[in-house]
């Protein structure tokens, strides 16, 4: 079970598969077909404990990387409580020698959680990159189909705006494929108007 891997000189953490979304890009949408998804051994079997975690991040050589990514295949804050309970060990252990630590996520932290979390970020957490993915409620559920439907989008807008506060650096994406100029601009606007900025990414990134 891959827990912890590298790539492109950081270090990702793997902690669960679970989403609340189905988004039509997502790498998860291959599993069933034969594509990558099938061999990968980042589909986790289980999910792995806290502890595992730990000794996973403690087999490599922490403070060489130049950032700790939460990522893999699921969004990470159906395990916040945890993700945060590693940040803390970590910053025990290695104090300000600890690498940036960065979140990929849908936004929907607080729906996933049932409570506001965004002030649970505060001096743990460096980066937060939330897929705004849409400039529109009803394209953004046709894309990425939230359980929660479209109100998943105002959340995710909200959590933005919010995290701004407590996180320093909050970054909006967008993948640039059949996205149009007008789109990418109004999602330019979106951002600028939650105080956040967007970056426009490839169809396969990090
Ligand atoms: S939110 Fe992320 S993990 Fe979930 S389906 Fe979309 S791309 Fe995949």
């Amino acid at each position: 079970m891959t827990i912890t891997y590298e790539y492109e000189d950081a270090l990702y953490v793997n902690l669960t598969n679970k989403c609340n979304c189905a988004c039509e890009f997502c790498l998860r949408q291959g599993k069933a077909q034969g594509s990558i998804y099938t061999e990968d051994s980042l589909w986790l079997e289980r999910e792995p404990t806290r502890e595992e975690a730990l000794d996973s991040f403690l087999s490599w050589d922490v403070c060489t990387y130049r950032e700790i990514v939460f990522c893999g295949y699921g969004e990470p804050t159906y395990r916040l409580d945890d993700l945060l309970w590693l940040v803390d060990r970590l910053k025990e252990k290695f104090g300000d020698k600890l690498p940036p630590v960065r979140i990929n996520t849908n936004g929907h932290a607080n729906l996933i959680n049932g409570r506001d979390v965004c002030p649970e970020l505060k001096g743990r957490i460096d980066t937060l990159s939330i897929s705004l993915n849409n400039d529109n409620a009803a394209d953004y559920t046709a894309l990425c189909h939230p359980v929660q439907g479209e109100a998943a989008y105002q959340a995710m807008l909200d959590f933005a705006k919010e995290s701004a506060a407590y996180v320093p650096n909050v970054v909006m994406t967008i993948v640039d494929k059949d996205k149009t100029e007008q789109e990418i601009e109004n999602c330019k606007k979106i951002a600028a108007g939650l105080g956040v900025k967007l970056r426009v990414r490839s169809f396969i990134d990090s």
